[in-house]
């Protein structure tokens, strides 16, 4: 194991309870309800058609739910009555519920906090620009990966996601929204990797007509560097966009800030990620969140272009936003300066200057809020 605080995933203790998977549901049989949030249209036909019903069904009842938004089976006008009765006592459309939304004062950006079934938390955050609204979604409750600047890893895993919260948290977005939701990311709490099967399930949801229609390329998922997961995901030619957090430009380094490196060191990563742009022939995104005295000096910057020269990629500076922990942003002049050098690289690059900070909102943020967001604790609604 390369760090005590790497979640097994066989560990039972992180199967979600109440949420049974298609082929274990007791459906009528036994005293459990089925949730349908948890089940892709597939999976959904699949249950009707165990039900005697036909597939169009499915696709009406998965509409109702993604799209029209439905949260009880009676809004689901074009289904028989009887069927809504018989939908009533064997399955639930359980969701999310909105807790608080925090606004940001010096932005648009909006931060949902969410319940889930079971009483945990977890968080989404909107943020419109001029010509796009993005939504970053949670993938898990916590993080066991324990990155050295993240709240969120300061949380341990508490457990994953289904891929029925995940999609919730845009269905609650929406629903706020004056704009459509153009891109997705998922770079809210948690590893998405760690979640492989619910994350990608989720994404597949999300991209459906049926659901939402985002395009697969207006969906990105930021991983901290699981290797395996990022040469499967290159086998499986998936068509959303990949991001890995790099974040620093000598294992020494990263072993600090990042101690999944640890497991898979910078070289092994850049192996994974040249992998992933060769089968796919899609560019990735190295992401390099800038930190003061720690990773934001010339040298890194120069270290960096040696690095993500070889691969095809851009780059994403992102500036720390500062949580009164250990790390600080830089000045505005060291950033500058280190982005000057890496522009040496030729290699697309940009800068995400972090809308959301003055909100706990940026990306592995976002924990130090929710942490006294657990049952018991009486939020102040905003
Ligand atoms: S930065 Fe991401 S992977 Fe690292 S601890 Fe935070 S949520 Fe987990």
């Amino acid at each position: 194991m390369f760090d005590k605080n790497t979640p097994d995933l066989a560990d039972p203790a992180l199967l979600v309870p109440g949420h049974l998977n298609l082929y274990s549901c007791p459906m009528e049989s036994g005293t459990e309800r089925t949730p349908l949030r948890d089940f892709s249209l597939e999976e959904l036909v699949a249950y009707f058609t165990s039900l005697g019903e036909k597939p169009f069904r499915a696709r009406q009842v998965f509409q109702w739910m993604w799209q029209k938004g439905a949260t009880e089976f009676f809004q689901m006008t074009n289904i028989s009555r009887s069927l809504i009765q018989r939908l009533e006592t064997i399955a639930t459309l359980d969701r999310t519920e909105v807790v608080f939304i925090s606004q940001s004062p010096a932005s648009e950006t909006r931060k949902l906090l969410l319940r889930l079934q079971d009483g945990k938390t977890v968080e989404t955050v909107l943020i419109p620009e001029e010509s796009r609204v993005t939504v970053c979604l949670s993938s898990q409750v916590g993080c066991g990966l324990d990155c050295d600047f993240c709240a969120t890893g300061k949380m341990g895993l508490l457990r994953n996601l289904t891929a029925g919260e995940i999609t919730d948290q845009l269905r609650q977005v929406m629903a706020i929204s004056s704009r459509p939701v153009t891109n997705i990311v998922f770079m809210g709490m948690g590893e998405p990797f760690h979640n492989y099967s619910a994350v990608l399930k989720a994404a597949d949801m999300m991209h459906d007509e049926l659901a939402y229609g985002t395009g697969a390329r207006r969906i990105t998922i930021s991983t901290s560097g699981l290797v395996p997961q990022i040469k499967q995901f290159a086998e499986e030619n998936r068509r959303y966009k990949l991001a890995v957090s790099l974040n620093a430009t000598v294992d020494e380094q990263r072993n600090v800030l990042m101690p999944i490196n640890k497991k898979w060191n910078i070289s092994a990563l850049m192996d994974a990620c040249k992998y992933y742009t060769e089968k796919t022939h899609n560019m990735l995104t190295l992401e390099y969140v800038l930190m003061a005295g720690i990773n934001d000096t010339l040298q890194d910057a120069r270290r960096l272009v040696q690095i993500a020269r070889p691969v095809f990629c851009k780059v994403n500076v992102i500036p720390y936003n500062d949580i009164n922990g250990t790390y600080r942003r830089p000045a505005d002049e060291k950033i500058e300066a280190f982005l000057q050098e890496l522009s040496k690289g030729n290699f697309p690059l940009t800068v995400r200057w972090s809308r959301g900070g003055d909100i706990d909102a940026a990306c592995g943020q976002l924990a130090t809020q929710t942490k006294k967001m657990q049952p018991g604790f009486n939020p102040i609604e905003t």
